[in-house]
């Protein structure tokens, strides 16, 4: 089968302190200390078969995430930037939606026909964190497109406790292939529904939400917070095609950080009440913080969700003083998030096939990656 498979180098900075497990089972819990001169190609592969307890999937959409564009952007000596879990060679991507094709010997929720997308943590549901619930937190977690085969390929094996069926999104879609491209956004959608509703606590209908970054994962939450009754989303995004892509959605206030003083802006806006929800999806945090801190309405929430570099400063008797928490939050995993973003979206409350921008085919697949990074996008996706 065809697929963008992304490979490079294996060479341990000589300052990081590598565990036996990574050098021997070649997967790095940090791959920007490890891998180096990354190199995407579109190739054959052998056809995935689906172990028992695993679904076989046809993809026909793929969306490419800030993760896949970060596996090829390099910094000093050619080290990749992607600073999380990563074994390679592997076939990456893990936004995806497609149709069920096989069934493993034990596997009993899905059949043949069925449409369906995937969460991406594949967890034991032994260890610890698993015992507690915490799935996306497992001490022996596995990733789609990270370090299992991921869907930029004809087909993906899934385990099936992964997968969700999105057959509803029937009743919001005219056709099964605006249903699976759309379908294909769920998951970034799912990361500011669980930040908002899976960590945060106590949102209410009618809170002024802020975005720190429209980028994909800022207008699918934008999108969400909208669906979850926020009174007013604000959001700051430097890149023109962003704010565009905002507005074509309907959000009237969007705004550039750099030519518009954010923080009167979020005054202005807010009627001087301030924020009740920040959302930091830009990862330019030493920027985004202290406006934040500055536009905290009495017991606002923030959430942190971007992978940010730097760390800022941050004034905590700020947090105090206003009753503020700050969750951070990671994935989506559990909780029946991705159930209720699909509920959304089949009740016509959450569309994102306006976000999406560009659509290549696999044989491109490495151009789409590429196009990804020039972060001017809503979402880049493959159609295989
Ligand atoms: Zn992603
Ligand atoms: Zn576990």
């Amino acid at each position: 089968m065809k697929s963008l498979v992304l490979n490079a180098e294996w060479d341990p900075r000589s300052d990081y302190n590598i565990t036996n497990d990574e050098r021997e089972s070649k997967k790095a819990m940090n791959a920007s200390q490890v891998w180096r001169d990354p190199e995407l190609r579109v190739t054959e592969r052998e056809r995935p078969i689906p172990d028992d307890d695993e679904v076989l999937v046809r993809v026909r959409y793929a969306g490419v995430c800030g993760s896949d564009t970060s596996m090829i952007a390099t910094g000093e000596n050619g080290y990749v930037h992607y600073s999380a879990y990563l074994r390679l060679p592997n076939v990456t991507g893990h936004e995806f939606a497609g149709r069920v094709v096989e069934t493993g010997a034990d596997a009993r929720l899905f059949e043949e026909g069925d449409l369906v997308t995937a969460e991406v943590t594949d967890y034991c549901t032994r260890c610890n964190m698993c015992r507690q619930g915490f799935h996306g937190h497992c001490e022996n977690f596995e990733q789609l497109g990270f370090t299992l085969p991921g869907a930029f390929a004809e087909y993906v094996a899934v385990p099936e406790k992964i997968l969700w069926d999105v057959s509803s999104l029937r009743e919001a879609y005219d056709d099964d292939d605006e249903l699976l491209k759309a379908a294909a956004t769920i998951e970034p959608s799912t990361i500011g529904y669980y930040g908002l509703f899976g960590r945060a606590e106590g949102i209410k209908p009618g809170d002024y939400h802020v975005y720190h970054g429209a980028g994909p994962i800022g207008l699918t939450g934008m999108n969400v917070s909208r669906a979850a009754g926020a009174g007013k989303v604000i959001a700051f995004e430097p890149s023109p095609e962003r704010r565009e892509i905002a507005h074509e959605l309907g959000f009237e206030h969007v705004y550039d950080p750099i030519t518009r003083d954010p923080i009167k802006t979020v005054n202005e806006v807010t009627d001087h009440q301030g924020a009740d929800v920040h959302i930091e999806t830009s990862g330019a945090v030493t920027q985004t913080y202290p406006v934040i801190q500055e536009t905290l309405a009495e017991r606002a929430n923030v959430v942190h969700i971007s992978n940010a570099g730097a760390d800022p400063q941050m004034a905590l008797r700020q947090l105090q003083s206003n009753s503020a928490q700050l969750y951070g939050s990671e994935g989506h995993t559990g909780q029946q998030v991705y159930p209720r973003v699909i509920r959304l979206m089949a009740a016509g409350r959450l569309d994102n096939l306006p976000i999406v921008t560009s659509t290549f085919s696999l044989s491109n697949a490495d151009k789409a990656i590429h196009q990804a990074a020039e972060r001017v996008d809503g979402k880049v996706l493959v159609k295989v």
